[in-house]
This record gives C-alpha cells, structure tokens and sequence, in this order.
C-alpha cells in the first residue's frame, strides 16, 4: 500500500484524497489543512486525518477538530506527498519541509515547472516521470491540450502546429472574489499565453502557440482548437484516435450535449462525485477534417481534469506500475469513460 499524503486541500487536494481513497494499492495517511473550516470538518469526517502547522494546532483544537499532527510529521508518515497547496506556495513547502525528508513529491500546475524535474501528463510522458523525486502535473488547460495532442500523436496522426484558443472560465464555482462577472479580459494579454510553452514541458517537440481569455463562467473552460497535421487526413482517423483514447470523451449534439453546462449536468445525473467531469469532453461535431486542417472544441473540467493524473503520478514516481496498467487502473476505480 502506498502512503500518500495531501499538503493543501482545497478543489483539487479533496479530490485527489478522494480519488486516492478509491485506489486498492493506496491509502491516504492524511491531509493538511491550514484552516479549522468546513473543509477540514469533511476530511475529518471522511476518516482522513487531518494535520496542519505547528503553530496551528490550538486554532484545530478549539474548533473541535482532531489534530493527527504538524506538516513534517505527515510528510515523514508518507510515501507520496501530493501538494495541492495554492499557487508559489508548493516551492515555498518544498524548500521547508520536503527537501529533508527523502520521499516522492507530486506539484500542481501552479507552481513553474522548475519546482520539479519534470513535468507530468500520463498520456504523454509517464515513463520520463518514473522513478523521480520531484513531479509537477501540468495544470488543467494544459492538460486538457496535452491530451487531445496525445490522442493524435500516440495514433500515428503527426501535428506540424497547434494553435489553441482559449475562453478560461473567470473563477472556480466557490471563488466569491474572482472575476470577471461582466466582461471578456484578455488573459493574460500576451501572446503567447503560458499554456503553450507550458504544453512544450510534456510534448517538447509541438509547435504550439496559445491565446486566452476569461470569460463569466465558472463551470468549465472551452478550447477552440486549429492543428495542422503531417498530411492529409479523414475525419474518421482522427476521430477513431479521440475514441480510442482513454479520458477523452466525444459528445454527440445528437444525444444533447449542445453546450459545456450539459457535461456537468450529465456528471451529476450519473451521480459523479461534486459533478465532476475529469475527461476532455470533446464536441464530436465540431471535429472538422479538411486536407491537413484539424479544428475542433473541446470542454475542460478545471477542478477534476488533473485529478486521475495525480494518481498516475503516484505510480510514476515509485515506478510501480507500467504507464497503461496505471491509467486503466485509475480510470476504471473513477469509473471514467474509456
Ligand atoms: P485552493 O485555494 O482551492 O486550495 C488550496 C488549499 O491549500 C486551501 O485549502 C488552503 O487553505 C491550503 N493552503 C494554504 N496555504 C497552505 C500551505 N502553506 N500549506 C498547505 N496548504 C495550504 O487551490 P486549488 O484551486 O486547489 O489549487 C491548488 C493547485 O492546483 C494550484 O497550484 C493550482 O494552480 C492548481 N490547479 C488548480 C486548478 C483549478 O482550477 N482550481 C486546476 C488545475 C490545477
């Protein structure tokens, strides 16, 4: 059984806890939380334990929450730590508790790829990840990008360039002080964005240039994807390859997927846990073959998109499962569409 601990558990540390939970070859030793809040009452309730920092304790304590221990002792008590911690705050934990402690260590996409020795998307590169102390998975529209490449790339289909535009939604559904709530904000307004080198620290040889935007949405972001291929191509292969592709998921307007807030209807109709939808949800009619041009649209579920990911990094790290039997794993214990 592998010991993982969570350092930070906000939209994407509960998550993985509760994906690790599901995993038959791990076991979550516990989770930190900074505040004594209903977040760290649920962990707790969950069977998690729960730690924080030394100087917290009291503040737990007096919430009447049970407090497992500090920061160091969880990182000593586990094999894997997975930090889900806010953005920069990963490095700064990196340099006060992880570098003395000999364990494995999985970043988010909020820290800069230097805070690891390599960056992580199981499609694309889970071997260059095996055996590693530090792993950054990349974050969610990153990922979303990596996958759709992925998809092309690991079915024989080349890609000569990829350009991707991007509407990111302005804020996670719980973030009451983000924005926008009026407006379409250039974001950043450079181009390119940083999701595009961001793609190169996984797929190192793509041609990639990205543009972004935030929009008045919470639920999801949207990509808008033009690639050109190494030649021309059908329609059929390229959507044989997205269907052959674990975690990637083609919606037919047909079946009523018209819009994203029909993806998170579908997660919540089939009773997934907070709604989620951690596949790219592609439109299979937006899917447009002509000669060497692909364009199509594609769904990104930010707070779960990386989730099944860390659990694959888990397995990199300690170089216990191959690269597939690990994706297949995690996959079916989400019970994801594959
Ligand atoms: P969040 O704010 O929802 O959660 C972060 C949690 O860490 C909170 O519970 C906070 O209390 C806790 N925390 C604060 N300081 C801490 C510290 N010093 N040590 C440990 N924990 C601390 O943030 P999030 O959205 O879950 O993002 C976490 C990471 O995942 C970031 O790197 C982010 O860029 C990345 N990410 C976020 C999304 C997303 O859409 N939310 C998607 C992909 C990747």
């Amino acid at each position: 059984m592998i010991k993982v601990g969570v350092v930070g558990y906000g939209t994407i540390g509960k998550r993985i806890a509760d994906a690790v939970a599901l995993q038959d070859d791990m076991r979550v030793v516990g989770v930190v939380k900074m505040t004594p809040d209903y977040e760290a009452k649920i962990a707790a309730a969950r069977g998690f334990p729960v730690y924080t920092a030394a100087d917290r304790v009291e503040k737990f304590k007096k919430a009447g929450i049970e407090v497992a221990g500090t920061v160091e002792d969880l990182v000593k008590a586990s094999d894997v730590v997975v930090d889900a911690s806010p953005e920069d705050v990963g490095r700064e934990n990196k340099e006060k508790y992880y570098r003395q402690l000999d364990k494995r260590y999985i970043f988010q996409g909020g820290e800069e790829a230097d805070v690891a020795e390599v960056s992580f998307n199981a499609l694309a590169n889970y071997d260059e990840a095996r055996g590693k102390r530090y792993i950054r998975v990349v974050s969610c529209n990153t990922t979303g990008i990596t996958r759709v490449l992925s998809a092309l790339l690991l079915n024989g289909i080349g890609i000569r360039k990829a350009r991707i535009f991007i509407a990111r939604r302005g804020a996670d559904p719980k973030e009451h002080k983000k924005g926008p709530i009026n407006d379409v904000v250039p974001n950043p307004t450079a181009v390119p964005s940083h999701h595009g080198p961001d793609v190169q620290t996984v797929l190192k040889d793509v041609d990639i240039v990205t543009m972004a935007v935030a929009v008045p949405v919470t639920i999801m972001h949207m990509h808008m994807a033009y690639i050109e291929l190494d030649g021309p191509r059908s329609r059929d292969e390229v959507l044989e390859a997205f269907a052959k592709t674990p975690r990637i998921f083609l919606a037919d307007v047909g079946s009523g997927f018209q819009s994203l807030a029909q993806f998170i209807e579908y997660a919540r109709d089939l009773g997934r846990p907070r709604g989620d939808f951690p596949e790219v949800a592609v439109f299979r009619d937006s899917v447009t073959v002509r000669g060497d041009e692909l364009y199509l649209m594609y769904g990104v579920h930010q707070e779960s998109i990386v989730v099944p990911e860390n659990v694959d990094a888990i397995r990199a790290a300690l170089g216990v499962l191959p690269k597939w039997q690990s994706i297949e794993k995690t996959d079916k214990s989400l019970k994801l569409f594959t």
